[in-house]
């Protein structure tokens, strides 16, 4: 059978938390079929948004997006080992997870991520991060579905090494039975922690931690909060957050990482992916 085409025109700014990104073809699919023909082409894959800073010029590559049908947010029930769709939204599942009284996702709270955006970030706190509940994956490559056992993928600090061109499609998580008021009281322990980071469009934390110390301490102490370049600004309320005070590109946000890597004894690594550059 035909696969129907699901291509259309966008601005990547509609897509990205930070609201920075120019023009890309958005391949948006609700089956595997769809996502096999939007892969057949040089492709890249759209989360959430949240972790991204993408060309004003945009990019060429096709943009994949997994649709509704990915979301397992409704059918999430008290199986500890079930499988989730990987656009199924992290906020949603930690909020579902503490009703049902399942633990293991409390390090996620507050990460606007989907599923499978956090998984290929291994994205986490230092209360936890999603590879330590996860069995298996679910990818296509290259339109073909693999499953691998979670314990055969290497993860790090924000970082996953995934096959390439996989697309990760579904995880089976692995969460420990608890009760509803543990795991709210290990939230609200979360919470605490996050308290002061900034509620503006950011595309979260921009560096990843130095070892041993802390990304947003370092630029705090070069006194570097506030610094601006057009619309993007250090956070005044976190060091280690870039901000879009409404109007900035991505090239003041070049812009701004350049000054800010020159003012520091040694520079950090950048925690985003950077796509169209
Ligand atoms: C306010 C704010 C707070 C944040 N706090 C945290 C935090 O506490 N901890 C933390 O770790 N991060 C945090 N982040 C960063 C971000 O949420 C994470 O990096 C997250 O994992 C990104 O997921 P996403 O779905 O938005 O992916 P995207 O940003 O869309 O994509 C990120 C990468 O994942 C790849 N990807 C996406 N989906 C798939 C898939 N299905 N299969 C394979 N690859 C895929 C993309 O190609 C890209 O390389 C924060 C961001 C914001 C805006």
């Amino acid at each position: 059978m035909p696969v129907k085409t699901v291509a259309r025109r966008v601005e990547l700014k509609d897509y990205t938390t930070l609201r920075i990104g120019g023009p890309a073809e958005l391949w948006e699919v609700e089956t595997l079929a769809e996502l096999k023909e939007a892969t057949s082409a040089p492709f890249r894959i759209l989360g959430a948004g949240s972790n991204l800073l993408v060309s004003d010029r945009g990019v060429r590559e096709r943009v994949v997006k997994l649709g509704a049908a990915f979301n397992s947010i409704r059918t999430f029930d008290r199986d500890p080992e079930q499988w989730i769709g990987a656009a199924t939204p992290v906020p949603g599942l930690v909020r579902r997870a503490q009703r049902l009284g399942l633990s293991g996702l409390e390090g996620l709270l507050g990460v606007p991520a989907v599923l499978g955006g956090a998984i290929a970030m291994n994205a986490g706190t230092r209360f936890g991060a999603v590879s330590d509940s996860l069995l298996e994956l679910e990818l296509s490559i290259g339109g073909r579905i693999e499953r691998i056992e979670a314990d055969q993928v290497s993860f790090g600090y924000r970082w996953a090494e995934l096959p390439k061109g996989g697309v990760v499609t579904r995880a089976r998580l692995a969460l420990t039975p608890s009760t509803p008021d543990r795991v709210e009281a290990r939230l609200r322990e979360v919470d605490a922690a996050r308290a002061g980071q900034p509620k503006i469009k950011s595309a979260g934390c921009a560096f990843k931690n130095p070892a041993g110390d802390s990304a947003g301490r370092l630029i705090d102490v070069a006194g570097l909060k506030g610094l601006r370049v057009g619309d993007a600004m250090v956070s005044l309320e976190h060091g280690n957050f870039i901000v879009n005070l409404g109007n900035a590109s991505a090239k003041d946000i070049c812009g701004l990482l350049e000054l800010i890597q020159n003012r520091l004894p040694s520079p950090l690594e950048l925690e985003w992916c950077l796509w169209g550059f």
